[in-house]
């Protein structure tokens, strides 16, 4: 192995944040949580792969940080005495992406991953330190694409597209080679002997090539479920990790309770795809839904909260603990339950649509989507906030944007400020009682039709990116029965359910069901899967947030 050269340079203008030093009171506060440990010069502490990793603090000597790659090493950082090591990954208990090894014979405290909770937990000032460094070296990682996988693919294909997202909106770092513009392609491709038609491929830990991986079979890989106890009873489970159950977790976790959070693809939900939320008490400039998830998460992992990336299937409601059975069978047993599963978009009626999603046909309108339609003219359809806030953002890159609406205008169902920032940008242009008519193309989307449903007339347009903003339905069918639902599939909790939907659905107790409780005692219903709900980031983290002072009261009954 050749001795590592000068550590890669930060993109951040603050190193001393990414790896502060503790003051002498400080480190004396972190020993307590500690075992203090000598190493030899070269003893390698943490290796890529490694789960539940301690952190170490250096009380004299050095350690590096390096990140294996392939046949190489790339070295991150040489920290001294007052520095410690870690990252996001310690606190969730999943596997390092670096290997910590000493510069020379060093004392060190370890801390372990249950310690560190206990002590961010508890001591505001070495937390407010810790996390912003733990935080900040993630940022840094995503930055720099310096996390232990690579992707092999090419931006004209969907599932390239649907992996980034996967690992984007995970906000696990990866590094990309482009098959069409990277020169190393070939080499890479033929080190793991697949071919340009194989991909996508996910190089894992520079071990597994995985040709066009599924969602599951990359959290698989790259082990996002294993530190994850499925057995143990929980005081809560909460299924979707969007604004309202991952408002849950913080509170439910910050108030002592054993919390699991089971969600299909990424913290954030819907909010997750929004390019940035205006409307967020708090944050004046506006964050995107992919910062506030990701910010949101590392709050309810700090607190003690474990998620497992996957899907809930069925829930078993004739017993108390319920279970959740997972898509894998695996079954999770829970005292109470937050559901908030949120909705989904509903999809055009057109024949190919399939064909074109993730390949010119998105239904959100991030970063990642920006990029590839800049300079290009690109469709919203839909007349609500999402397709405004989609417009305004495309607009800024997009040489021209079209909204199409059914609706003779946007008046009834958009915000006013969206309306009046439509109306002054000059590269969108609103379609009233117009839709989408045809998709075509072969391997990407490259033309449309788009109909007056007015006149009948249509408009063959060379477009190749449409961006479908056309509300959403509940994610309620997995609930098979077991809860009360609105004529539209929505939760009926609390004050909306009537006497007669208690009594058909044998409500057991003298108390009528909390205010977010469902048809069934401890559990409840948050965010947009409930019936009149407002549908909006603020409601769900509102409504996920006070469902734990319920669900704290059904604990004790
Ligand atoms: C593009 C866009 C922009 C938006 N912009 C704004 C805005 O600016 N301001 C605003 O206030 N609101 C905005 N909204 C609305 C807002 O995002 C939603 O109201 C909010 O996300 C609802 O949160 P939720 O947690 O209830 O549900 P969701 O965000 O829908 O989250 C539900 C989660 O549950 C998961 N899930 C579903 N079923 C299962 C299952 N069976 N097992 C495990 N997991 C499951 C899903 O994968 C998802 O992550 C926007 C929505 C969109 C689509």
């Amino acid at each position: 192995m050749p001795e590592p050269m000068d550590p890669v340079p930060l993109t951040s203008s603050r190193p001393e944040q990414i790896f502060p030093a503790l003051t002498e009171a400080q480190m004396q506060r972190l020993i307590s949580h500690g075992t203090p440990r000598s190493v030899r010069a070269g003893e390698v502490l943490v290796e890529p792969g490694d789960g539940e990793i301690p952190i170490f603090v250096v009380m004299s000597g050095e350690l590096e940080i390096v990140r294996p790659s392939f046949a190489q090493e790339t070295l991150l950082r040489v920290i001294g005495p007052g520095r410690f090591t870690g990252e996001i990954n310690t606190l969730s208990g999943r596997r390092a992406f670096a290997r910590v090894r000493a510069r020379q014979a060093s004392g060190v405290i370890q801390i372990a991953r249950e310690s560190l909770l206990a002590l961010v937990q508890t001591d505001a000032e070495l937390s407010e330190i810790m996390m912003r460094a733990f935080i900040l070296r993630r940022v840094e990682l995503l930055a720099q694409g310096l996390g232990d996988v690579t992707l092999v693919g090419s931006s004209h294909s969907a599932d390239t597209l649907r992996i980034k997202e996967f690992l984007t909106r995970n906000g696990h770092p990866y590094s990309y080679i482009d098959l069409e513009r990277d020169p190393d392609v070939a080499s890479v491709l033929d080190r793991f002997h697949v071919s340009a038609a194989d991909t996508p491929v996910l190089i894992c830990r520079g071990q597994t090539a995985l040709r066009n991986p599924t969602n599951r079979e990359i959290a698989k890989c790259l082990g996002f479920n294993e530190a994850v106890d499925e057995s143990r009873i929980r005081d809560l489970v909460i299924v979707g990790a969007g604004p309202a159950g991952l408002a849950a977790a913080v509170y439910g976790a910050s108030e002592g309770l054993d919390v699991l959070l089971l969600e299909t693809f990424s913290p954030g939900g819907q909010a997750g795809s929004s390019s940035r939320i205006e409307n967020y008490l708090g944050f004046p400039t506006g964050i995107s839904g992919n910062e506030l998830a990701g910010r949101a998460y590392t709050q309810a992992q700090k607190f003690g909260a474990q998620m497992l990336l996957t899907t809930g299937t069925r829930l078993t409601c004739d017993r108390r603990p319920y279970i959740v059975e997972l898509e894998d069978g695996a079954r999770i047993p829970a005292r109470t339950v937050v559901i908030a599963t949120g909705a989904r978009y509903r999809k055009l009626p057109l024949e190919n649509l399939a064909r074109f999603e993730g390949a010119g046909v998105y239904y959100g309108a991030t970063f990642i989507e920006a990029q590839l339609c800049r300079g290009e003219e690109v469709i919203v359809v839909g007349g609500g906030n999402s397709a405004g806030q989609a417009a305004v953002f495309l607009a800024q890159s997009a040489k021209h944007v079209y909204v199409l609406v059914r609706a003779s205008g946007l008046a009834g169902t958009m915000s006013k400020y969206l309306i009046r920032r439509i109306e002054e940008t000059s590269n969108i242009t609103m379609l009233p009682h117009t839709e989408l008519a045809d998709l075509d193309g072969s391997d990407h989307l490259e033309r449309v039709t788009w109909r007056n449903t007015q006149t009948g007339k249509t408009e063959n347009k060379s477009i190749a990116h449409v961006f479908v903003m056309t509300g959403a339905e509940p994610n309620t069918a997995w609930l098979g029965g077991c809860v009360r639902l609105d004529g539209n599939g929505f939760i009926k909790t609390g004050p909306d359910l009537s006497a007669e939907d208690l009594n058909d659905a044998h409500w057991p107790l003298s108390r009528r069901p909390y205010l977010l409780e469902t048809t069934l005692p401890g559990i409840l219903a948050a965010g947009d899967v409930r019936g009149g709900n407002v549908k909006r980031v603020a409601s769900a983290v509102g409504e996920g947030s006070i469902a734990i002072s319920f669900v704290h009261q059904v604990l004790k009954e």
